[in-house]
């Protein structure tokens, strides 16, 4: 059965009384783009996706959080040079991401949260949220998956989080991701730059396979507490709007 907490799946009368009951929603955003040897194109919106769904699932019945249809594509240019990845021009990106959040403020939804997968997103979701804050449309926030366990990482996994790695593989894993197992790599990336330049890159530059990092430590049992743990925060996070 499809949980009524989507709002594709509700008629505009579903809608109607939904927001009147609770006006918040989530709206999962990713990328569609290279994530290695082991793991799929669609790797950053579905893990959001599930994210959304999963943080819906706690928070029911007591808080009728509404879930929006998924933006599968972001942000990649730099991963052009791997196949399948499809790439929005960030500042038309930027712009759908208000009309998105405009649209669903226009109905009444008062706290809007995108929850994002993927990092070459951060820029453009910046410009977003601070032209929303402007004309302060309503509450417009956004949560990377992965910064919500910052203090926890070194303690989970092998190596920070970057590309395909050890934590992004097994959170994914752990979330129902399809994982080519035996296609995991260990490539820690080639960074010919101190940490402190900035400039603009391919992903060819860093990587052959497409991984920086190394997925063949990763394990669905560690996802499994990480998840656990992401979904924890997001949750309290959405509580912590509703309570005041
Ligand atoms: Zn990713």
């Amino acid at each position: 059965m499809t949980h009524p907490y989507r709002l594709a799946k509700m008629t505009w009368q579903e809608m109607e009384e939904r927001i009147e009951e609770c006006a918040t929603i989530l709206v999962p955003i990713g990328s569609t783009e290279q994530h290695g040897p082991a793991l799929p194109l669609d790797n950053d919106h579905f893990v959001a996706t599930r994210f959304g769904e999963i943080v819906c699932e706690n928070l029911w019945p007591e808080l009728k959080v509404t879930l929006a249809p998924t933006l599968a594509f972001g942000h990649s240019p730099h991963h052009m040079d791997f196949k399948g990845t499809i790439t929005l021009d960030e500042v038309n990106f930027a712009e759908l991401l208000i009309d998105i959040a405009m649209s669903l403020a226009q109905h009444g939804f008062s706290n809007i949260i995108f929850i994002n997968g993927h990092g070459g997103n951060g820029a453009a979701i910046r410009i977003a949220l601070n032209k929303l804050h402007k004309i302060s449309v309503a509450k417009v926030f956004s949560i990377d998956w992965w910064s919500t366990i910052k203090d926890e990482e070194s303690e989970l996994f092998s190596q920070p989080f970057f590309h395909a790695c050890d934590m992004e593989t097994s959170v994914s894993w752990a979330l129902g991701q399809r994982v080519l197992e035996d296609k995991r790599v260990d490539e820690p990336g080639k960074f010919p730059y101190p940490e402190f330049v900035a400039t603009g890159f391919s992903m060819k530059d860093h990587t052959d396979t497409g991984v920086v990092g190394n997925s063949t430590k990763a394990t669905e049992e560690k996802g499994a507490v990480a998840v656990k743990l992401v979904v924890e925060r997001i949750v309290a996070f959405v509580k912590s709007l509703n309570t005041n």
